[in-house]
């Protein structure tokens, strides 16, 4: 397996810092590896607090300026990049699948949405309006400005490589903010080719600046971030545990904070439910990516009278799914990201078992002609899944659809918001009144409704409870970047 690219330039493995491409001061590098045949392929640069440190010197001084830049100027600034990403979308998919791993199908799809993203924040940048408030008493003048919160930090996961930046990028640029990135350590090339378009595309230098680093230097480098005053956000997307440390950490200079954490997403199936939907929207909502999203179901509870006819046909539906690499163009799941992935994986199918689960299709590793190296589980469904199961609790990460059942209403909400998280959930039904009351008692932050794919740029996403807080895409998107500023004018 090979990395074949238009522009191998796109590769790179240093630190983008003041408008430099730098080796970080300690010069040293840690390995990358493809996570369809556990190889090392590549090296990034394994910064330091240092490193950091210049990063966050370098945004802070660019930021006077591209504050006070145009909107407009901005906003063509992110139509241009948006244009390269889009220019080389075969490249960025490729690099993208290579250190990731999902197949190239879902890596395109990705590059398009990530860079919608851009898109739609280059128009908001435009719209980023005040307010100027009626009078109370005479001789007044009270005015409402929005302004960018200052050098935003962002903090991005490995499930998606280009999309999280993008995510987090966009609308801090968008703003008038500057930014340091630092994206998942297994998988930062994406994130740094990006940058090598967003440079292309004439950012000026200080604007977006990126550092990477191994598992083992990140909490010196991003808590470089995290005590150093002139960092005004931190923009997370991770586990839940990380974000609390970045929550705590921040306190003491009480720094802004987007979270966007884990989840337990409920999937519930009605009997008044279109099944052959429900089966539809359950795939893609539980398979994209091999099951590694913070939106994917985690507990799927079927109405007891619909149960077994759902179940036989997810079986049928799921059995087909194609495990692969990558490069294999039919391939429809890759492999997990590590082995750590597939030990959770196998760890929580061993104890479902234990607790009672039945299991209908896959359960375990597979090696075949097309899925070869160390990291593929099979698509698996189980049923009979209950509360005493640790999937029922902990997010699963991983291509496993346990079937809960149910009875009631009543009883399935009260199960399905039983968890500290709240990020996505989701409900099959053809009953208008109960959609709007079953959407009502929902603790997430996206309901989606006879509805498996949710994510959009128009839309916001964001979680409540333990899943965190702030909203990504959207017009709400860009609030979260930026301080309101009342002005009181008087004497008049
Ligand atoms: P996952 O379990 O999916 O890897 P994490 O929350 O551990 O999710 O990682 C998400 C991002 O947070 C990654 O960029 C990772 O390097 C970073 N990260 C992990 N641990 C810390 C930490 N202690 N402080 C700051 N960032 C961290």
């Amino acid at each position: 397996m090979t990395l074949t690219l238009n522009r191998p330039e796109l590769i790179r493995n240093g630190n983008f810092i003041n408008g430099q491409w730098q080796n970080g001061l300690q010069n040293e590098q840690y390995p990358i590896s493809n996570p369809a045949t556990d190889l090392l392929f590549a090296q990034a640069t394994n910064s330091t607090a240092d490193d950091a440190k210049l990063a966050a010197d370098a945004a802070y001084s660019a930021f006077e300026n591209w504050r006070h830049q145009p909107a407009k100027t901005r906003s063509q600034c992110l139509l241009r990049w948006h244009q390269l990403i889009l220019d080389n979308t075969e490249d960025l998919a490729r690099i993208l699948s290579f250190e990731q791993g999902k197949p190239l199908i879902e890596a395109r799809g990705e590059v398009t949405y990530g860079a919608s993203y851009i898109d739609w924040f280059a128009s908001e940048a435009l719209r980023t309006y005040g307010d100027i408030i009626p009078n109370v008493v005479q001789g007044k003048k009270l005015m409402v400005v929005k302004e960018p919160v200052g050098v935003v930090a962002a903090i991005t996961p490995w499930n998606f490589p280009l999309a999280m930046i993008a995510r987090k990028i966009a609308p801090a640029l968008a703003a008038g903010c500057t930014v340091i990135a630092k994206p998942a350590e297994d998988t930062p090339l994406t994130a740094l080719a990006l940058v090598v378009l967003a440079e292309e595309a004439g950012l000026p230098a200080g604007v977006l600046n990126i550092v990477t680093s191994s598992r083992d230097r990140v909490s010196d480098v991003v808590g470089a971030w995290l005590t150093d005053s002139r960092v005004r956000k931190i923009t997370f997307t991770g586990s839940t545990a990380v974000g609390k440390i970045l929550a705590r950490e921040s306190a003491a200079t009480l720094k802004h904070l987007s979270l966007e954490l884990g989840g337990n997403a409920p999937f519930i199936v009605f009997e008044d439910a279109d099944l052959d939907a429900a089966v539809e929207g359950l795939v893609v909502a539980k398979f994209r990516n091999g099951g590694q999203t913070c939106v994917c179901p985690n507990r799927i509870f079927v109405h007891d009278r619909v149960y077994d006819a759902f179940a036989e046909k997810l079986v049928a539906r799921v059995s087909s799914l194609k495990v692969g690499p990558w490069d294999q163009e039919d391939s429809q799941i890759g492999p997990m990201i590590n082995d750590r992935a597939i030990d959770k994986i196998q760890r929580h199918v061993q104890d479902a078992l234990q607790h009672g689960a039945t299991l209908l299709t896959g359960g375990t590793r597979i090696q075949n002609a097309m899925a070869t190296g160390p990291n593929y589980f099979a698509p698996t469904v189980l049923t009979n899944a209950n509360q005493n199961m640790q999937l029922a609790h902990d997010e699963t990460f991983g291509p496993i659809a346990p079937l809960f059942r149910f009875n009631t209403e009543e009883e399935v909400i009260n199960a399905a918001n039983d968890t500290p998280f709240g990020l996505a959930g989701y409900f099959y039904s053809n009953d208008i009144k109960r959609v709007w009351r079953v959407s009502d008692k929902m603790q997430t932050g996206i309901v989606g409704i006879n509805e498996g794919a949710i994510a959009s740029e128009t839309a916001p996403f964001g979680g409540v409870k333990e899943s965190g807080y702030g909203r990504e895409g959207s017009r709400y998107g860009l609030d979260d970047y930026m301080d309101t500023k009342y002005l009181c004018q008087g004497n008049l």
